[in-house]
C-alpha cells in the first residue's frame, strides 16, 4: 500500500541552530509521523528587519553540523538562493508544486501561531499546509487565527533561543547543552557572534 507522505517544512532565521530546533524536528517526527522534514533558513526574516543575521553560508553550515546522520533531515536552501526577504508563502507554494501528493506540515513554535495572520498572503498560506506548534517554555499556548488548520505538539519545551546563544557567546559564556557539540566548537571556531 502507498501511504501518503508526510512532510515537515521548518523555516527560521537558525542563527544559530539549537537544541530547541532540533527538538521541534524531533517531537514532530514521532508525533506526526514525519516521514522527511525540511530546515529552510530564511535569507531574511520579514518580521526581524532591524537584524542581518549571520552570512548564509555560515548558518547553513552550522545547520549540516546539527544534522549530520539524521536521515529524515534536509536541508533547503531555496530561500537564500532567492535572496531578499523570505516568504514563507513562496516557500510552501514549491512544496506544493514539487509534492503534490503530501501532506505538508508547517512547523513553527508555539509563540508565532497567534501572528500568523500577519505573514504575507494568510488566506493562500492557510490553504498550502496544515501548520504545527511545538510549546516554547515560558510562552502563551498556541492559538491558530481562522482560517489557518493547526495542531499543538506536546513537544519537548526547552527554554533556548537563537538570540540567547549569541549573547552568551558575546559575553563568552558557555553554550554546551544548548547547542549541538559540533555546532559549538564552530561557533567558537569562527568568532561568529563575539
Ligand atoms: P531568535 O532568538 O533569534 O528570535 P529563535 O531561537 O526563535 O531565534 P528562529 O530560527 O527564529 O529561532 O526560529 C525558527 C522557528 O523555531 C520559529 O518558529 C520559532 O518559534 C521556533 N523555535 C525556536 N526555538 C524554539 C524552542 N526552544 N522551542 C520551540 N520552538 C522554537
Amino acid at each position: 500500500m502507498n501511504a501518503e507522505l508526510k512532510i515537515g517544512i521548518f523555516g527560521g532565521s537558525f542563527d544559530p541552530v539549537h537544541l530547541g530546533h532540533l527538538l521541534v524536528a524531533q517531537a514532530a517526527v514521532e508525533e506526526l509521523g514525519l516521514d522527511r522534514i525540511f530546515f529552510i533558513p530564511a535569507a531574511q526574516s520579514p518580521f526581524k528587519p532591524e537584524t542581518k543575521p549571520a552570512p548564509a553560508a555560515v548558518r547553513l553550515q552550522l545547520l549540516r553540523l546539527a544534522l549530520a546522520g539524521k536521515t529524515n533531515c534536509e536541508i533547503d536552501d531555496q530561500e537564500i538562493r532567492r535572496g531578499g526577504i523570505s516568504y514563507t508563502v513562496d516557500t510552501l507554494c514549491d512544496y506544493a508544486k514539487r509534492f503534490p501528493n503530501a501532506k505538508l506540515f508547517y512547523l513553527l513554535g508555539a509563540d508565532n501561531a497567534a501572528k500568523l495572520t500577519a505573514w504575507r498572503e494568510p488566506a493562500a498560506l492557510a490553504q498550502l499546509a496544515e501548520f504545527v506548534a511545538v510549546p516554547r517554555p515560558g510562552g502563551a499556548p498556541a492559538v491558530f487565527p481562522l482560517p489557518f488548520r493547526g495542531r499543538t505538539l506536546n513537544g519537548y519545551p526547552l527554554a533556548v533561543s537563537s538570540s540567547e546563544i549569541r549573547a552568551r557567546v558575546q559575553a563568552g559564556r558557555t553554550i554546551d547543552h544548548l547547542v549541538p557539540p559540533a555546532v559549538a566548537e564552530a561557533i567558537w571556531g569562527s568568532r561568529i557572534y563575539v
